[in-house]
């Protein structure tokens, strides 16, 4: 839905790069994007390089004038007012209502493989043929990480158990195990800005006692790497500590939400708080029970996808929300929001059939993301070479009804956090940006770290690029003061547990975000840009992810 359109007809998008304050983080303060209305500094926002006359709206769009021979690389300015307008807050909380009746029938929750994924995908094909589209499933099956059970407790000296969810979480793909043994810390640095490479190297293990359980520290390399090489090293159990240092955005003191990655460990291993790590390196001769009772399961899910008739299939964009949710609860903000924001755009844009689409959509509801992005590293997986060249862009809405909001745009261009998306994500970048710019709304940058189901995109070149309004992280006192909302509090109070209900949503996010939506979906059905930068634009893929999906890596 279309939240204002105070400025649209009005002359350029201005971006005015503001300085929030001495203290804000450099990164951030260099890139918040106030809405652009009152400013100086107005760069240009797409519409030079437009690849499409207007829509017969005056002052929505520029003649066809590449700066080059040949495609341009940017889009023009879309006009998607006739769009947002239908995408209407009322049709995305019928979708959300739908997904939370999806959960209530089936155990509370709509996770892979269950019961209550089954129903949201029937809800979202029903939608979806209604509005003309012929979707289909792509099934895939895979090893999730099921936990029956765990125990961390201090036998010796000072007993004491902790607890789970508190000072301990059993990293996912740990094995199984019970063990009580004295501790051993493994090149652990516990001063200054606590910089390690604990367990990274199997030198750091010379003269562990095998048997024992390895105290490792948060750093440098993998999880997955310090357990292996633990284990390799003839440790029973593996114990890792947040690492203690001050990373901007990053909680690197409380509890570590970690993954090995995609198969069992040897040893059994759990992430812990930082202050636990030093407690334990700081207490002589501590033995610790460690136990986990873990399994994987073959689990068959799929995802859903539909194509829109119309429109150059050799130019796709995917357009993608999750549709499961974690097991805690019906994920209503988590990705219930995005997979209603996409399937109203889709509805919109399929049932007029009025729209011109130059590249066809593919709308993506991916399957398993919560298990770490299976369903859209299983979909690029399956495309050729040929499959990866004709996917023109990837869209991703990954929770954008967050309660106390941001509006987090990916960094593709990589000025904010330094890890660029491949050639083509600055465009998409700063087609948000002069969106909301547009709309008088202010933006923020949000990294590509791999949280969501744009990483097996940008690991092929493809360029990406999509919305976020926050989750477990809290909202800085700059940023209470540019998009309201509470500072010191979690943008998503509720991610990933069971009060992420149909409550647990903000109408203006949704709003806000679906209009954003709509006109990115729009913008890029209707471009003729050659997003890539031509030939010999290099498509920079990034260094490892730090995240996989949810739980971090590293
Ligand atoms: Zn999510």
């Amino acid at each position: 839905m279309k939240f204002s359109r105070s400025v649209r007809g009005a002359a350029l998008a201005a971006t005015i790069v503001l300085t929030v304050s001495a203290g804000a983080p450099a990164a951030f303060a260099a890139e918040v994007n106030s809405g652009g209305k009152n400013g100086q500094g107005a760069h240009q926002g797409p519409g030079q390089n437009n690849g499409k006359p207007g829509q017969g709206h005056p002052g929505n769009g520029k003649p066809d004038k590449p700066d080059k021979p040949g495609k341009p690389h940017k889009p023009g300015k879309t006009d998607s007012d006739k769009l947002r307008d239908k995408v209407t807050l009322k049709g995305l909380l019928g979708h959300l209502n739908a997904f939370q009746a999806a959960a209530d029938a089936n155990s509370g929750n709509r996770a892979a493989g269950t019961p209550g994924y089954e129903a949201s995908a029937r809800y979202v094909e029903s939608q979806l043929r209604k509005a003309g589209y012929k979707p289909f499933r792509q099934a895939f099956t895979y090893e999730q990480f099921v936990l029956n059970g765990d125990a961390l407790e201090q036998v010796s000296p000072n007993p004491a158990a902790y607890t789970a969810g508190t000072d301990y979480l059993t990293m996912s793909y740990s094995g199984s195990g019970d063990v009580t043994a004295a501790v051993t810390a493994v090149d652990i640095n516990l001063t200054g800005n606590r910089a390690n490479s604990s367990g990274c190297e199997a030198e750091d293990f010379a003269g562990f006692t095998a048997g024992n359980i390895a105290l490792l520290q948060r750093g440098t390399c993998a999880f997955g790497d310090k357990v292996a090489n633990a284990a390799a090293a003839g440790a029973a159990g593996a114990i890792v500590f947040n690492q203690g240092n001050d990373v901007p955005g990053d909680d690197r003191t409380g509890l570590i939400n970690g993954t090995l990655g995609s198969e069992l460990s040897a040893i059994p291993a759990v992430g812990t708080t930082f202050a636990l790590g030093e407690a334990l390196a700081g207490t002589a001769g501590v033995t610790l029970r460690l136990a986990v009772d873990s399994a994987i399961k073959a689990t068959e899910t799929f995802n859903v996808i539909a194509d829109t008739p119309k429109g150059d299939p050799t130019r796709q964009v995917v357009v993608g929300a999750h549709l499961d949710s974690v097991a805690e609860g019906a994920g209503i903000n988590d990705n219930g929001s995005g997979s209603a924001a996409i399937l109203e755009t889709a509805i919109q844009l399929g049932k007029t059939g009025k729209f011109k689409l130059e590249n066809q959509v593919r709308f993506a509801f991916w399957g398993a993301e919560e298990d770490g992005l299976v369903g859209s590293t299983h979909y690029v997986s399956q495309l050729d070479e040929t499959g990866i060249a004709n996917t023109l862009a990837n869209l991703n809405f990954d929770m954008v009804g967050s309660t106390n909001f941001v509006r987090f745009v990916y960094d593709g261009d990589g000025d904010a956090f330094g890890s660029s998306g491949p050639a083509g994500s600055d465009t998409i970048e700063g087609v948000f940006q002069d969106y909301f710019a547009s709309e008088g709304l202010a933006t923020a940058p949000t990294e590509f770290d791999g949280r969501s189901d744009y990483l097996a995109f940008i690991e092929n070149g493809i360029p990406a690029g999509g919305l976020f309004t926050g989750a477990e992280g809290l909202k800085t006192a700059e940023e209470a003061a540019i998009f309201g909302g509470t500072a010191g509090t979690a943008y998503d109070p509720c991610y990933h547990s069971v009060c992420d209900n149909r409550s647990n949503i903000s109408n203006k996010a949704m709003d806000e975000m679906s209009d954003a939506v709509a006109h990115s979906v729009l913008t890029f059905a209707q471009t003729k840009a050659d997003l890539k930068g031509g030939a010999g634009t290099s498509r920079s893929v990034p260094s490892e992810p730090a995240y996989k999906g949810h739980e971090a890596l590293r």
